[in-house]
């Protein structure tokens, strides 16, 4: 996918491959969103999310801490729902 013009691979990795029971990485010099197979659908599209609001953080300079994207992904994420608005990433 693409994010402000610059493309991240996403890469499926089993559980124990990320550390402290997180489901979701993102490298940004590397480009790269880890994402934990086999996860439910929206929380796959969820966790994707997530990663892309660390992206923004980061290429916007924001400043938001984990507590604050994980409110923003959660929240975004049902507003979309609660509309019928479906996203789909691609590679
Ligand atoms: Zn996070």
């Amino acid at each position: 996918m693409q994010i402000f013009g610059k493309k991240y691979k996403i890469i499926k990795v089993a559980k124990n491959e990320l550390d402290n029971d997180k489901i979701g990485l993102i490298n940004y010099r590397k480009g790269i969103i880890y994402i934990v197979k086999d996860l439910a659908p929206e929380v796959w599209q969820e966790t994707l999310l997530h990663e892309t609001i660390h992206a923004i953080d980061e290429e916007m300079v924001l400043s938001l801490n984990e507590d604050l994207i994980r409110r923003l992904s959660c929240s975004i994420f049902a507003i979309l729902k609660e509309n019928g608005i479906n996203i789909e990433f691609h590679n």
